[in-house]
């Protein structure tokens, strides 16, 4: 059975107590809700390094730049919380707004130069929203362990480095992007896109994808590759538009001139209708040997960028 509780006084209390039941280290997946299973990815690996898991659903206003991106946000509870029960997850914290930001709140956390661009850019205030939030997760649970996914790869990037200036004592683990069938990421606001805008919303992973094969075959030129991402991840029906594409260094966020650096990722956020959706990618060059068994495999098909 999964607890949920809602006030700060009462997490402690039941962490505390299942601590002395079944100790070892406490787990925390930070999540929004609308629980699909790119977050049952992580809660089942906090589950299995952590003998405390705790689920933390918070749709956190101060990371919302637009009112109605806030507003229609799906919240499911109910099913989030049976989702959790299936997982054995411990105890699910589903606090109020007012709980975690009581009159006269007035800490704010920001996080320099990683900050700066693509989201930080597109969506003013949004990290500090998302830092604040982290860091008071993190004070009120005490984890050892935090969990994050890949597919929201700033702010992973963005945790990390808070968690590190402020000396917070826990490890901020970075997981792997789950995504459907075809390739799109997982995402809570997927629910909102209609068949023909998932059609659409398929073509994001899918050029950036593009963008790895053909580092694998050879074509390392950044901007390259981008303008080739460009085309195919638009298409032909109008229904996306990009606000940005690019290969990033990512150890501080900045745009890759020049040739692909193994590790380099390729990021992304597009518009879909009233919906916007990020995604990421690894990008590594081949090593010599697979580099030329790509390249006539490449040759065969005749893709090239
Ligand atoms: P959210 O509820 O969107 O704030 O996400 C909560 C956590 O789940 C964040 O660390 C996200 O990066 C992670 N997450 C969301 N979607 C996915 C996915 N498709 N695969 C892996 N992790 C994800």
């Amino acid at each position: 059975m999964v607890l949920i509780v809602t006030t700060v006084s009462e997490l402690r209390r039941q962490i505390g107590q299942l601590l002395r039941e079944q100790p070892g280290a406490v787990g925390l997946v930070p999540t929004m809700g609308a629980l699909h299973a790119g977050h049952l990815s992580l809660l089942r690996r906090c589950r299995s390094e952590c003998s405390v898991t705790v689920v933390s659903i918070f749709v956190n206003p101060k990371q919302f730049g637009e009112q109605a991106d806030l507003d229609n946000y799906p919240r499911t509870l109910e099913a989030d919380s049976a989702l959790c029960a299936a997982e054995d997850v411990d105890i699910i914290f589903a606090p109020s707004p007012a709980e975690v930001y009581p009159a006269g709140f007035s800490t704010s956390v920001h996080v320099g130069a990683l900050t700066d661009r693509w989201e930080g850019e597109f969506r003013p205030g949004h990290f500090d929203g998302v830092a604040t939030v982290v860091a008071k997760l993190f004070m009120m649970v005490m984890p050892e362990r935090a969990y994050f996914g890949e597919k929201d790869f700033q702010q992973l990037a963005v945790v990390r480095r808070m968690a590190q200036d402020l000396n917070l004592p826990v490890e901020v683990i970075g997981c792997p992007t789950v995504r459907e069938g075809a390739g799109l990421a997982l995402s809570s606001r997927n629910v909102r896109l209609s068949p023909e805008d998932v059609q659409a919303a398929r073509r994001i992973s899918l050029a950036l994808q593009r963008v790895q094969s053909f580092v694998l075959c050879g074509e390392t030129e950044s901007a390259t590759l981008i303008e080739d991402a460009r085309r195919h991840m638009l298409g032909t029906d109008g229904l996306l538009s990009i606000e940005y594409l690019a290969v990033v260094d990512p150890r501080d966020f900045r745009e890759r001139r020049g040739p692909v650096q193994a590790g380099d990722r390729v990021i992304t956020a597009v518009r879909c209708g009233a919906v916007r959706l990020i995604d990421n990618m690894e990008l590594q060059p081949a090593t010599a040997g697979a580099a030329g068994e790509q390249i006539q495999a490449g040759q065969a098909t005749g893709t090239g960028p």
